[in-house]
């Protein structure tokens, strides 16, 4: 028993792809087919059934069949015999098809195969990872089609590319056009997919693997799926240095999700129910230890120097350092709660939660270092990912404290760090942690809107004549000759003065040239006339600014580091850093 799917792409141009099913339901007094209201790695329901229309229903011999809706997302179809289900999709121009959120499949028949044809333009080509036989693609059952996405078009809009990692044949297929050069970059993502392999000691399938980059003029963003991966990505992210190795970081993020997420997968997701929210609390680890494993994949593929890495490090922690609701949200509740509020953020999520992408990968930043500390340097992150993955890495999938108690295994007495860091709001223990290796977290005021942290000098920004930078508290976008603040800080001097979300500062002490740049002018202890439109009403506050608060991170070493910790500071960046002690000349 199986599904036979068929895509066509009958007018690219009209956008839209028609996609019908196939199954012999004999003995069956009515089927139901069934639409996912989510994609796995995107903790949204999306409601996917919204772009199906014309649903239609027929017989073995082509005669329309009554077909009822009986929930959002579920269409009966009353008869016997043999029948077809047909469903209109709306897609993007060159046909990119995610089969959870196009495909639906027959209501408890979802364990069986599945093969797919496709219909398309003579000159289109189709890019997915499944295997091809006799002419179509073949997946073990809806929850393998429904993860592996379908690229299709002509080979004029795409340039295919292919490399070998540990052996594996790998493909990546760019759509679009931008600054993109497959010789450069084809080589560091064969390098990025070797030092992940070697943090598992191989890879989790021998058949290939298929990276899908869309080329786009702002978005950016990936979804990982169980052999391959679809990247959105600016369309000149390949030669300006920081917009590569952006591009880089999102690449081996989808690539770690190959284990952590797609085969090491939460009891929650094992499997999948596509009628509704799949709660776990464990996307700390899921998303945060892949963010963790983005960085040390470069930096172990030699893509960025130990000072850059380190750097990275120091623009993370500042990012958490300036988000208030790290201290009202504890991890682990951020994750629960990523259906409802990581995918639909408003203007006061910076100050009620925390994302479990930059916590979840600070604390597996620290983790990291906490193992090696206290194993002295026998123990790292990387053993226990290997221990969970070959552990849990199948159904029915990792317990909910599972990553703790694995954790515990390698290195006991963790239970009050683990406390710590993912049911508290406490701040996360940095000194012992970088203490290890031999490093210190500085925290200094902010040099300006540019500085991200992570560096000495705090980018090009600079305080106004070498003293302290005044402290406003919002995030603002300039609109119209104006400021819109997009939101404010807890228990920042905006917020005390009552500036909110969606203001439109207008003027300044009674002017409206230069806002911004008055505004980094300004000392601490002076006090502004701020003139601004409040659903169309024109109001005037003071604000009393204060001095900026020590919210940036960097990361330096200790002078006073022992040899042991320098080893492993060594053996952890996997580099020798700073290149001369300090203090030498
Ligand atoms: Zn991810």
């Amino acid at each position: 028993m199986s599904t036979a799917y068929v895509l066509k792409i009958a007018e690219p141009e009209a956008r839209r792809a028609e996609i019908s099913l196939e199954a012999d339901t004999r003995g069956a007094a009515s089927m139901e087919a069934r639409l996912p209201v989510w994609t796995p790695g995107s903790y949204l329901v999306r409601e996917h059934q919204r772009h199906v229309d014309g649903l239609r229903a027929l017989d073995q011999d082509g005669r329309p069949l009554p077909v009822e809706k009986v929930d959002k997302h579920t269409w009966r179809v009353a008869s016997s015999g043999a029948r077809r289900v047909r469903t209109n999709h709306v897609d993007p121009s060159h046909a990119f098809l995610n089969p959870a959120a196009a495909c639906a499949f027959f209501v408890g028949r979802e364990g069986e195969a599945c093969t797919v044809r496709t219909e398309a333009p003579a000159e289109w080509r189709t890019w997915v990872a499944l295997p091809q036989r006799d002419g179509a693609w073949h997946a073990e059952n809806y929850d393998e089609l429904a993860d592996s996405p379908f690229e299709m078009g002509p080979l004029t809009s795409h340039s295919a590319h292919s490399f070998t990692v540990e052996g594996v044949p790998h493909e990546l297929v760019v759509w679009g056009r931008g600054d993109f050069e497959g010789r450069r970059v084809v080589p560091d993502l064969a390098r990025i997919g070797e030092a992940l392999a070697a943090v598992f000691r191989g890879l989790p399938f021998q058949d290939r693997y298929l990276f899908v980059v869309h080329l786009n003029d702002k978005g950016r963003g990936g979804l990982e799926h169980r052999r391959s991966a679809a990247l959105l990505v600016p369309r000149f992210a390949f030669v300006q240095k920081s917009a590569y190795e952006d591009f880089l970081l999102l690449a081996a993020h989808e690539y770690f999700h190959l284990w952590n997420v797609k085969r090491l997968r939460p009891v929650a997701f094992t499997p999948y129910d596509w009628t509704r929210e799949n709660h776990t609390r464990l996307l700390w680890a899921m998303e945060g230890f892949t963010s963790t494993y983005e960085v040390l994949a470069l930096r172990r593929a030699g893509l960025i120097t130990p000072q850059r890495f380190l750097e990275i490090w120091g623009e993370r922690l500042t990012g958490l350092q300036r988000t208030p609701g790290r201290l009202r949200t504890p991890l682990a509740q951020a994750s629960y709660d990523a259906w409802i509020k990581h995918y639909r953020p408003d203007e006061s999520t910076p100050n009620t939660t925390v994302s479990y992408y930059l916590k979840g990968s600070v604390v597996g930043f620290l983790l990291d270092l906490e193992l090696r500390r206290r194993s002295g340097g026998k123990r790292s992150l990387d053993d226990l990912v290997r221990l969970l993955f070959e552990r849990h890495g199948r159904a029915p999938g990792l317990p909910e404290d599972g990553v703790e108690r694995a954790a515990l295994e390698l290195v006991p007495g963790l239970e009050p760090w683990f406390e710590r860091a993912l049911r508290s709001t406490d701040e996360l223990d940095l000194d012992a942690a970088l203490s290890g290796v031999g490093l210190r977290a500085v925290m200094r005021p902010s040099a300006g809107p540019e500085d991200k942290g992570g560096a000495e000098q705090g980018g090009k920004d600079g305080a106004p004549n070498g003293g302290p930078r005044a402290w406003f508290g919002a995030q603002m976008k300039e609109r119209g000759g104006g400021l819109e603040v997009q939101s404010v800080v807890e228990g920042s001097p905006a917020q005390r003065a009552g500036i909110g979300a969606g203001d439109e500062i207008v003027a300044l002490d009674g002017f409206r040239t230069d806002l911004k740049q008055r505004l980094g002018r300004a000392v601490p202890g002076q006090q502004i006339r701020v003139t601004f439109f409040r659903m169309d009403e024109l109001i005037e506050l003071r604000v009393q600014l204060t001095a900026a608060p020590r919210d940036t991170v960097v990361l330096t070493p200790d002078p006073r580091a022992t040899d042991q910790q320098v080893r492993l500071r060594a053996s952890w960046i996997g580099a020798p850093w700073p290149d001369q002690p300090p203090g030498s000349a």
